[in-house]
């Protein structure tokens, strides 16, 4: 009867070891010179080390990925001040250097690790060792980062023309709005280039709609290429186009407008065989203290080409031209 009584205290405690043994979740306990005293059997498995293997040394000799300094510091603290610490996956996308579970279904090489790091209390009451708990979050560590590329990416999507690559109307309009604003809070000056390929139906009709998306979209490399990085260039419908022109007036802008004209004029597009030359019409409208919104800025930029197309084409026009200040 004794024995028996003496014997369940022994079973619990070996079904416990069974459980720490199998556990899916790493249990790695240390003493004060970070000499290993527990390793578990998902330790052992992903790290091929078992805990008669690891007796000779601290942990830092046989995992060098452990960034020894700062996990001292950590662990020192969780010593001296009794309480657990966390690290996540976010912070540190891992402590121990373990292939992932599932390298070939997963989208991961590496397994993300979030640990707890606890003081294991003694019976004399100070704390001897410590415990850390590794579980494996690869799964959802991956589910995050791709979901936050998805979501990159359809903000990517929402602001830019899937022909040219340049920000879509909307967002443009935006970034207009923006400057507009801006203007108005520190007094620097933008100049606003709208531009518009002349004849663009006849490259359509003569060569096709597809030569004519090529022409578009060597445009729009042109364009990006000419203005600055701080410029802003958008599509803002078929074969208009609108650029801000940043902390720039409308005199030196012109000359920005000029090179772009040349460069279009002298671009020879080879479609299918053939080559296609192009022009453009530009106008451009300095903002200023009369325009009541960014929308009348737009509507001074865009009598400017319009200037510009009934004057001759693939040429460049200037607001202060038609409304001398
Ligand atoms: P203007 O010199 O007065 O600007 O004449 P235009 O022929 O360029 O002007 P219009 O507005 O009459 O024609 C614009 C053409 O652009 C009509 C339309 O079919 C074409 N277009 C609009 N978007 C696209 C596109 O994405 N791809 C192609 N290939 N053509 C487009
Ligand atoms: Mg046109
Ligand atoms: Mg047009």
């Amino acid at each position: 009867m004794t024995g028996m009584i003496n014997s369940l205290p022994l079973d619990e405690f070996h079904r416990i070891l069974d459980i720490l043994q199998t556990i899916d979740v790493g249990l790695v306990v240390l003493d004060h010179n970070y000499q290993v005293t527990l390793w578990n059997g998902f330790m052992e498995n992903h790290s091929g080390y078992n805990l008669s293997q690891l007796a000779e040394h601290n942990i830092f000799h046989y995992f060098p990925e452990l960034a020894e300094e700062w996990l001292r510091q950590k662990v020192e603290a969780v010593f001296t001040l009794r309480c657990a610490s966390f690290i996540s996956w976010e912070l540190r996308p891992y402590l121990f250097n373990f292939p992932a579970s599932r390298p070939f279904t997963g989208m991961s090489d590496v397994m993300y690790q979030n640990v707890t790091i606890m003081p294991l209390v003694s019976r004399h009451g100070d704390i001897s060792h410590v415990c850390f708990i590794i579980y494996d979050v690869t799964d959802a560590a991956t589910s995050k980062q791709a979901l936050q590329e998805a979501n990159q990416q359809l903000t990517t999507l929402s602001i830019t023309d899937r022909l040219t690559g340049l920000y879509n109307r909307g967002y443009w309009e935006e970034c207009l709005r923006n400057e507009f604003n801006r203007y108005h809070r520190t007094g620097k000056v933008s100049t606003l280039m709208m531009l518009d390929i002349d004849f663009f139906k006849k490259v359509n009709d003569t060569y096709g709609h597809l030569a004519g998306d090529e022409v578009l979209r060597r445009a729009s490399t042109l364009l990006h290429q000419i203005v600055r990085c701080s410029d802003i260039p958008g599509r803002y419908g078929g074969e208009e186009f609108g650029v801000l022109l940043t902390d720039i007036n409308e005199s030196i802008a012109l000359h920005v407008a000029e090179r772009l004209r040349r460069s279009m004029e002298k671009e020879i597009v080879i479609f299918d065989g053939q080559q296609i030359r192009f022009t453009i019409s530009i106008g451009l409208a300095e903002v200023t203290n009369e325009q009541p919104s960014a929308l009348h800025w737009l509507q001074k930029a865009d009598a400017a080409l319009y200037h510009s197309k009934h004057t001759g084409r693939n040429r460049v026009t200037i607001s202060k031209e038609l409304s001398p200040a």
